[in-house]
């Protein structure tokens, strides 16, 4: 029988009437004779919540407790679904990820799927089970600890698990009706996409574009994994076909940039008066990364008397951590520097497509329109398919929309 994979994000199963209307959508998809397996995050805001319940505790909490207590919400949104489904006379039942077991990573809380055992599923399949509920976001590390797959992470649990079911698609069902352009919150030009590349997709959600977690992207790439994202609200599927994640080559429409990305919580950090000598970067990112800080975009001045500056961006919740690692000097392993300056009114704005490989004139056509609205750009960086820069956070909606604009990425 062939499987598909349904994942529905928070606002999906918000509340009882929200989980009953999933329930219905999947038992109308189950008449045509498919086996389900049904991904669901916790309820809106509950991660959230615990989230905030755990910063206010410690900001350097341990990464294994934090898992214990933000892999629940889950497993009530998956019991209640099974439930609401079992009283509409389906075969169904709720799984959490280490009675899959997924398999993950000892990165407690941004765990990498390492691989999922589906022969308990398949076995309850073949004795009639149509529905498996499955808790998102979760995983088993093999110390036995419950792992978490990093905020949005049920995406990801989802398309592994299309990938290890070999299902014919998964189909991610959220509260916008696709992939846009750019955030119609800020840009209400923005446009749905019909169909966007892989490559694309990974770039955007990297950059800040949060409808599907980056790991799940690559993933799907990885896998060829069939992956569409369309809203949960509307069944009409004629109106609601959502926005088809696939190869460059099945893309008719071919534009230079596909969308323009941002993320507004960044941090810029600068360590000033360091030794212009090998090693010291070593060092830093080295220390950094002990305190898993995510760190982006990275600049080194040119040096003056054999002394230079080294400034770096991470996600603004992680200044704490990066301030510890830089500051924890030893005897054996000591740092030295003038100054730590923190920027936190910072923001990213990217413009992303695979059209930049072979057109040019991408990055002066993006300078000279942030330039027209005087913003000054504090880092730029660049790969292949994307040019991302710096500002300061006050002009982010600014920058978006002059960027739409200018690219014109409201015309189809
Ligand atoms: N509930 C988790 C989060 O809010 C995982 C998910 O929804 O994908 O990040
Ligand atoms: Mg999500």
């Amino acid at each position: 029988m062939p499987k598909i994979v349904m994942k529905f994000g928070g606002t999906s199963v918000a509340d009882i009437a929200r989980i009953r209307m999933v329930a219905k959508r999947i038992k109308k998809d189950l008449s045509n004779n498919n086996q389900i397996i049904a991904v669901v995050s916790a309820m809106a805001g509950y991660t959230n919540e615990l989230t905030r319940e755990i910063e206010n505790i410690s900001p350097l909490y341990d990464a294994r407790e934090y898992s214990a207590v933000v892999s629940t919400g889950e497993n009530v949104t998956a019991g209640l679904l099974a439930m609401i489904l079992q009283e509409m006379s389906v075969n169904a039942r709720s799984w959490q990820g280490w009675q899959v077991p997924i398999n993950t990573s000892e990165e407690y809380s941004s765990a990498r799927i390492i691989n999922i055992d589906t022969s308990n599923l398949l076995s309850k399949f073949n004795e009639g089970m149509e529905v498996a509920v499955i808790a998102g976001f979760q995983g088993l590390a093999s110390d036995g600890r419950i792992t978490t797959l990093g905020r949005g992470g049920s995406d990801t649990s989802a398309v592994a698990l299309s990938a290890a079911l070999n299902a014919e698609r998964c189909d991610i069902f959220t509260d916008v009706n696709g992939i846009y352009t750019t955030d119609p919150r800020i840009c209400p030009k923005a446009r749905k996409l019909e169909k966007i590349s892989y490559e694309e997709m990974l770039e955007l959600a990297s950059l800040g574009a949060k409808v599907l977690q980056t790991r799940s992207v690559e993933l799907a790439t990885r896998y060829k994994v069939k992956l569409r994202v369309l809203s949960s609200f509307s069944s009409d599927l004629k109106v609601n076909n959502g926005t088809l994640v696939c190869n460059e080559g099945e893309i008719v429409e071919n534009k230079v940039i596909a969308g323009v990305a941002y993320s507004r919580d960044e941090a810029k950090i600068t360590i000033t008066g360091i030794e212009d000598r090998p090693g010291v970067a070593a060092l830093i990112f080295s220390r950094l990364s002990e305190q898993a800080v995510n760190v982006d975009m990275i600049v080194q001045n040119i040096s003056d008397n054999g002394l230079t500056d080294m400034t770096f961006s991470c996600p603004i919740d992680q200044v704490p951590r990066a301030e510890v690692a830089i500051q924890k000097n030893t005897e054996k392993n000591n740092l030295q520097y003038d100054k730590l300056i923190i920027d936190k009114e910072i923001a990213k704005v990217s413009i992303v497509g695979v059209g930049m490989k072979t057109h040019s004139g991408v990055a002066k056509m993006m300078f000279e329109a942030l330039a027209k609205e005087r913003i000054n750009i504090i880092v730029i960086s660049t790969s292949e398919i994307k040019i991302s820069v710096l500002i300061k956070r006050k002009y982010l909606e600014l920058a978006v929309q002059t960027l739409h604009d200018t690219f014109e990425l409201e015309k189809a």
